[in-house]
């Protein structure tokens, strides 16, 4: 495996994540997507070893590092069990970053140090039964009462909902129609108006307690306004670096771990008195998910280095997204065809594996949505070609 010029301390976290992720969550991952249970007791061990908070700057308790050593992290994490990976995002993904960026000081004095010791959970709330690639269409309101804000409505496939404490809801305020009314607030588990609604089933990454949220006159204080309508380009230019870390990293460890135990599988299973992996239409198929993760991950890497550098750009990771997301779609429906019917038996992850990525092609921007804008910016002449 190449090393992308990795620091020393980056090889180290990396190594270091990789062993406690196999031997203390690793174990879980079958049960946890059995049972739909998000195993929050792992970021308390992640926490624990430093692990949380990452990206959060030390002033705030945090580890003051950058999106690579997030990447780093999260590909181990997801190599073991996805719905840890996708629960440490609740410390070092969208809202921590949204509120390191763009928080008043109040706000992070009130929630960094916490979610940095890993003892609040965040969520991102944004689509809505009509608002999901269309952001604009959000109808879920905010509405001015004295000092502060009635909220009123529902939202929909809030990942991680059942288990986090606060929750960074984009809400219409004022007269105006589509993106320029939309604005955003924090809103605490608890808050009187405020409950999470039935628990949301997707084909995969059952452990990350993805519900419904319901606003039923729901007040809030004002200083929980988090960002006025109109300024929502910059929230999301915030958020454009989060879309590298949780969803796409998570696709990369998820095809690393199916296409290390397929390559196990088909080296050890006889079939015609040989093992499968003699015969040479099947090492292709290896060949072909080496050559894709091998890919994805100098895409994944090359583009966090970059937002890292202050140099991302939408070209990097809308092009890494949908890429990485296609590529791990490609790599577990082919791990359970090398795996015949343990391919598909319960027994074993292969299955898992392709449900857990399958959805990141719709979560945060669908495939088609981040496939336009490359296309806008090659036809805008804006590619360096
Ligand atoms: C695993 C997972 C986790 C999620 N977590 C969260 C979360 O934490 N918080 C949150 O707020 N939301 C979350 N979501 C919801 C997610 O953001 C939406 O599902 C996504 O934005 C797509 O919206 P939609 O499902 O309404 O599909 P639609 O927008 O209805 O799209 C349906 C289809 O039409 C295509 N399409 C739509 N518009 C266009 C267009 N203009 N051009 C071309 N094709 C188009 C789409 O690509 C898609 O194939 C999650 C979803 C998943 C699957």
């Amino acid at each position: 495996m190449q090393d992308f010029g990795l620091t020393e301390e980056q090889r180290l976290i990396r190594d270091s994540v990789r062993a406690l992720a196999q031997e203390r969550f690793a174990p879980g991952a079958a049960r946890a997507d059995a049972e739909f249970r998000p195993p929050v007791e792992n970021v308390k061990v992640l926490a624990e070893h430093g692990y949380t908070g990452l990206f959060i700057p030390e002033e705030w308790g945090g580890s003051g590092l950058g999106l690579m050593e997030n990447v780093l992290v999260a590909e181990q994490l997801a190599r073991a069990c996805a719905n840890t990976a996708m629960l440490f995002s609740c410390t070092d993904g969208a809202t921590p970053r949204a509120l390191v960026g763009l928080g008043s000081p109040a706000q992070k004095e009130k929630y960094l140090r916490r979610i940095a010791k890993g003892e609040l959970l965040t969520a991102w709330s944004m689509s809505e039964a009509n608002a999901g690639s269309d952001v604009g269409n959000v109808q879920c309101r905010a509405t001015p009462e004295g000092d502060g804000w009635v909220i009123n409505g529902s939202k929909l496939w809030c990942t991680a909902a059942q288990v986090s404490e606060l929750f960074l809801v984009l809400v219409r305020i004022g007269p105006e129609a589509g993106m320029k009314g939309v604005g955003a607030v924090l809103v605490e588990r608890g808050t009187p108006g405020f409950s999470i609604g039935n628990h949301l089933d997707l084909l995969g990454l059952r452990g990350t307690g993805m519900a419904e949220l319901v606003f039923d006159s729901c007040r809030i204080p004002g200083e929980q306004l988090f960002l006025e309508p109109g300024r929502m380009r910059q929230l999301l230019a915030v958020l454009d670096a989060d879309r590298l870390s949780g969803n796409p990293t998570v696709c990369l460890g998820v095809a690393e771990a199916a296409f290390q135990g397929i390559t196990q599988h088909v080296k050890e299973r006889q079939q015609f008195g040989r093992p499968l992996a003699d015969q040479q239409g099947l090492q292709w198929k290896l060949a072909e998910m080496a050559m894709d993760i091998e890919a994805a991950r100098a895409l994944l890497y090359r583009a966090a280095q970059r937002v890292d550098a202050g140099q991302a750009s939408i070209v990097d990771t809308s092009i890494t997204k949908a890429f990485v997301n296609q590529m791990a779609v490609r790599v577990t429906n082919e791990a359970m065809q090398l795996g015949g019917a343990y391919g598909l038996s319960t027994e074993y992850p292969y299955e898992r594996h392709f449900r857990d990525v399958r959805g990141m092609s719709i979560g945060y921007g669908t495939v088609e949505i981040h496939k336009s804008a490359i296309a806008r910016e090659v036809l805008a002449g804006r590619y360096p070609f």
